[in-house]
């Protein structure tokens, strides 16, 4: 078949519009993010969504974490371009590809050796929650025990042994049945800044009568994601790393959404100077947004046998592509974590600015590098109205937390200083819009009342 007839409209064709009637009418129920942004999208580039009217977003929710270098950056899409125009193997089972070699030998070269880091590499399916699966199975595998220690507001995923570490609600009542082997314990923060929850699990694995089955694993964000943006201090991690090593337990640490220079460094844990024996990576990985899965284990936990698993699209050749052509652009010396943490000082003084200007609505700031929320603890629903706002003005930024209750930041870690101060001060303008119609609501007895 030519090009030409390959493109000549027949009754199979889809129509022109830029509406989304057809996702209400045939997608299912489950859809999740199209609610908040009810928008035809089109083309992105950098840190720049088009729709298919032409109007452009500032994204400000990088396709939550997995896009931390930008839309279609030009450092990994021409070498993919390349591979593909050559016909370099797309899909490869888990066979040996020179693609896969040379992600293998960069990651190496790049990640592994300058941080002294010595790991074997797994590559599960493309979700992020098949790497969770496989760390849970490869934990309780080792130790022969059942029980997993998970955290207050952890997300790990939504398949079951994933979603049984996941505190959400809605997403364990999806499952149908009792996701269980899984002790939560409080995280850190969670009792407030002057309980270290630790000393709570230190007298449960003290005490014989204390009723935790001693877990495989602990399993943690080092910067909870969905859970609302909640950074555990370096020195609980530390903690938590002695605890889980003297008493035998594996530690794994979920970097999927935090990894990948998000929190300033390629890893979540590094700043705080702990090994996990176990790291899940995923989201960002492939650089360009194609699915791609990893991970990383202490070689002595290496009991796979072979095949055990398995999964049919177990590393994703034009992933590898772009995966390491973003590990040599931006990891091989330290001028990108530069970047992120000069780029991380704006974004934290102009938030902590915004609070001050707003004080009358007590939010606050938590987070790390470009890993940022506003948390609005006095009124849930603000956040949300701030979301829609944005959208509205161009805008795209998404909430997290168990109520909703943070607006997220989480802007492309390639994004320029102008495009941040601009989106920033979109969010002041959407606050101040936002907080009038909640004065006219509590004066005028109104249209309009917060829901909490
Ligand atoms: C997104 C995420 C996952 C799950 O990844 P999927 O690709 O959505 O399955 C797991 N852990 C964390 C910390 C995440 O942010």
């Amino acid at each position: 078949m030519s090009k030409e007839s390959a493109a000549m409209p027949n009754k199979c064709s889809p129509s022109k519009g830029s509406t989304i009637a057809i996702f209400e009418r045939l997608e299912s129920e489950v859809r999740g993010y199209i609610r908040s942004f009810p928008i035809l999208f089109d083309r992105a580039v950098g840190t720049t969504l088009i729709d298919a009217d032409g109007r452009e977003y500032l994204d400000f929710f990088a396709g939550a974490g997995a896009l931390n270098y930008g839309h279609n950056n030009p450092a990994f899409k021409q070498p993919l371009l390349d591979y593909i125009e050559r016909d370099g193997i797309v899909h490869g089972l888990d066979l040996a590809t020179s693609a896969k070699k040379a992600f293998i030998e960069v990651f190496e070269r790049c990640i592994l050796k300058p941080r002294g880091l010595n790991y074997k590499l797994q590559f599960t399916g493309p979700t992020g929650t098949n790497a969770v699966e496989a760390a849970l199975k490869l934990a309780r595998q080792v130790t022969g025990r059942s029980n997993v220690v998970a955290f207050s507001n952890a997300f790990h995923g939504v398949s079951s042994g994933s979603l049984a570490a996941t505190g959400n609600k809605e997403y364990r009542s999806a499952a149908g049945f009792p996701v269980a082997h899984v002790t939560f314990l409080p995280y850190d923060g969670y009792l407030g800044p002057s309980v270290d929850t630790l000393d709570y699990f230190e007298k449960l694995l003290n005490d014989p009568s204390s009723g935790l089955d001693k877990p495989a694993a602990v399993i943690l964000e080092a910067v909870q994601g969905e859970g609302g943006i909640n950074p555990a201090s370096f020195q609980w991690l530390q903690r938590l790393r002695e605890l889980t090593s003297r008493h035998k337990i594996l530690m794994i640490l979920d970097d999927i959404q935090a990894g990948v220079g998000r929190t300033g460094k390629f890893f979540s844990f590094e700043a705080a100077e702990i090994v996990p024996d176990i790291v899940t990576l995923s989201k960002s990985l492939s650089a360009i947004g194609t699915p791609m899965s990893l991970v990383l284990l202490k070689p002595e936990l290496d009991v796979w046998s072979p095949g055990a698993h398995s999964g049919t699209f177990r590393g994703n050749n034009l992933a590898f592509v772009t995966a390491r052509a973003a590990l040599e652009t931006y990891w091989a010396d330290s001028k990108f974590e530069e970047e992120i943490a000069s780029k991380s000082v704006i974004l934290a003084e102009e938030l902590e600015s915004i609070v001050n200007d707003f004080p009358r609505l007590g939010l606050s700031v938590r987070g790390r590098g470009l890993m940022y929320g506003l948390v609005s603890q006095k009124l849930h629903s603000l956040p949300v109205q701030i979301s829609r706002e944005a959208l509205h003005r161009g805008l795209v930024i998404e909430t997290c937390g168990g109520h909703n209750e943070v607006l997220k930041f989480l802007v492309a870690l390639t994004i320029d200083d102008a495009d941040l101060r601009r989106g920033l001060s979109v969010v002041r303008d959407c606050i101040g819009a936002v907080q009038e119609n909640i004065a006219l609501d509590s004066r005028g007895g109104a249209t309009r009342t917060p829901t909490d």
